[in-house]
């Protein structure tokens, strides 16, 4: 953390953080807190008590209102999945119980009626936090939410939500939750910067998804800033400045514009092939979050999907994905997508990515524990239910199979049986599919990429996951900030690992993508691509860059250039010898180079 003040009338404060999505910009710092009501203890005489509950009414009334206007317009600004964390909320709304615990209370104690609801509302939270049951447990924030929201009602305190910011502003946070970011009103957020986080952590993935510069993990951006401070927000180089001076404004500005300019000469690439020099084709792929997302995808020029990370489907709602509903997202997109392929990677929850109906336990590590594919195979029936309306889907478009988290043969074996099964139900339903279909596994747990030689004898294709393969190889948790200096993509046990994935797949003619967020970053395109990597798959955004570079070498250049990169001792001292070969190749490129 480096912290810079300067003789300006507001101290210019320089944070460094870690990038999470690129681009920069300059506005406003919304700080977005969670507010605290100071209500005092007041007591009613009697003929007040059928006002309170009037105005209590009223404030259920007008809260249910808010949440459905709310619902509706993420609804139509980013997808159902995103809006289903409403319905959630609506649930806590009706919950006759708390209305009729707050209604007798008030009766019984005569205080008056912000005091009383807050008094009920913290016994529920309380309840709740303390719920044995995972699901239960996880509508404290609901409940949290939604009783803030009544009692701002009730007192008329201003809204201090994300979805109703009148103007354009950054929004600095602690940390934003899947709620907070899927209210994030697109037109007016530009940014945002926050206190804990990683690099591949929900936020970082969800501010590339939407396009905005963010940078996470930077420990004490909310006590450095106030709401209406100036603010330049680096997304690229992981740098936030508050109260810059002008001679900073300058320079960001200028830095600004050249980037606008390399990104509008970057998707003039858009339809040209990805190709080295001397002609070697790579699979330029993106990954997806949600069905929107391939406007985006096809707007920079993605030649299909390497990742859809389909758990976004099963976050934020009470009830389990029905067979119908992914079977029309997964059409939906197949169709866009046509005729590039899609590989739909089945369910990856646990890690970072909970808050769903499944009754997962709290876990120590949950990284380590009952995610992904060992969920999946413990519930089969909501496994078979996904790869159903998978295989239903492939009769529109070119779809493929991705199972996440694999260690071990047995696990695609376990995979690959239920698959035949909902194979063999749709065959005696009559039902389409491409009975072709390709199946990979994703490389991303240790065990994984050293049997990698075994495994690529029962697969069509291996898809490395780097963000996860990087943290259990160096015992680093992707989304701690405190240890995020050891997260090192450029570590010769990383490298070594990846090498050998590659490796194995070709000797045992399948190929080998990448899905991770190493897919995307620049440093790593050549030492990749020499490697023998034959498909990278990243955020839309990153892709006219990466196509860049291919395009600038030679696949014997590139062989070269890895050859010498596995030669090297330590992380720091691959990137610097990264950083030097890509700046003779591409001169132009905006990297650091020591
Ligand atoms: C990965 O681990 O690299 C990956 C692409 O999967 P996720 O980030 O969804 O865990
Ligand atoms: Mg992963």
């Amino acid at each position: 953390m480096t912290e810079r003040h300067m003789m300006t009338k507001k101290k210019e404060i320089i944070l460094k953080g870690i990038p999470a999505a690129p681009g920069i910009i300059t506005g406003k710092v919304f700080l977005f807190g969670r507010e605290q009501y100071t209500i005092p203890r007041r007591s009613i005489k009697d003929d007040h008590i059928q006002n309170e509950i009037r105005r209590f009414k009223d404030a259920l009334i007008q809260t249910k209102d808010e949440i459905l206007e709310i619902k509706r317009r993420i609804s139509e600004e980013m997808s159902a999945e995103h809006a289903q964390i409403f319905s959630a909320h609506l649930l806590v709304i009706d919950d006759s119980m708390l209305i009729e615990e707050v209604v007798s209370k008030l009766k019984k104690e005569k205080l008056s009626i912000e005091y009383v609801f807050q008094d009920v509302l913290r016994k529920y939270i309380k309840v709740f936090s303390e719920m044995d049951d995972e699901y239960l447990k996880e509508r404290t924030s609901d409940i949290n939410d939604v009783g803030r929201r009544i009692l701002r009602n009730l007192i008329g305190a201003k809204e201090d939500i994300l979805s109703n910011l009148k103007e354009k502003a950054v929004v600095v946070a602690y940390d934003l939750s899947p709620s907070d970011t899927a209210t994030m009103h697109k037109k007016n957020v530009t940014s945002f910067a926050t206190d804990i986080g990683g690099r591949t952590s929900h936020t970082a993935i969800m501010a590339k998804s939407l396009e905005i510069p963010a940078v996470v993990g930077l420990e004490i951006i909310t006590k450095k800033v106030e709401s209406g401070d100036t603010i330049i927000v680096d997304g690229t180089h992981g740098i936030v400045i508050v109260n810059p001076s002008p001679k900073t404004l300058k320079k960001y500005e200028l830095d600004r514009e050249r980037l606008v300019a390399v990104e509008k000469h970057l998707l003039e690439l858009k339809d040209l092939p990805c190709v080295t020099i001397d002609g070697k084709r790579i699979e330029l792929v993106a990954n997806i979050e949600v069905p929107e997302d391939v406007t985006s995808v096809l707007a920079h020029g993605a030649e299909g999907i390497g990742l859809y990370r389909t758990e976004y489907f099963y976050m934020n709602r009470k009830d389990l994905p029905t067979e119908e509903e992914q079977y029309k997202a997964y059409s939906a997109v197949a169709k866009k997508m046509k005729p590039y392929a899609v590989i739909v990677r089945t369910l990856d929850l646990g890690g970072d990515k909970f808050l769903s109906p499944l009754d997962v336990p709290q876990q120590m590590n949950p990284f380590l524990g009952w995610r992904a594919i060992r969920f999946c195979l413990a519930r089969p029936e909501i496994f078979k239910t996904q790869l159903r309306a998978i295989l239903r889907a492939s009769a529109h478009g070119r779809l493929k199979i991705m199972y996440p988290m694999i260690s071990g043969l047995e696990e695609i074996r376990q995979a690959s049986v239920i698959l035949e099964e909902a194979k063999s139900e749709l065959k005696k339903e009559s039902v389409l599919f491409d009975t072709d279909m390709e199946v990979g596994a994703m490389i991303e747990v240790p065990s994984a990429a050293i049997t990698s030689d075994i495994l690529a004898k029962e697969v069509d294709f291996f898809s490395i996951g780097t963000n996860d393969l990087i943290q259990y190889s160096l015992a680093v948790d992707r989304v701690n900030e405190k240890i995020a200096y050891l997260y090192e993509p450029t570590h010769p046990a990383v490298l070594r690992l990846i090498k050998g994935v590659i490796e194995n797949g070709h000797h045992a003619g399948i190929w080998v993508g990448m899905c991770g967020d190493m897919a995307g970053d620049v440093i790593m395109t050549i030492i990749l691509l020499g490697l023998g990597l034959d498909e990278f798959s990243t955020s839309p955004i990153a892709i006219p860059e990466i196509k860049r570079i291919i395009r600038a070498v030679t696949a014997d250049q590139a062989k070269a250039i890895a050859q010498e990169a596995m030669t090297l001792s330590t992380g720091k001292e691959v990137d610097r010898f990264a950083r030097k070969k890509l700046k003779a190749i591409v001169p132009d490129l905006a990297i650091e180079v020591e």
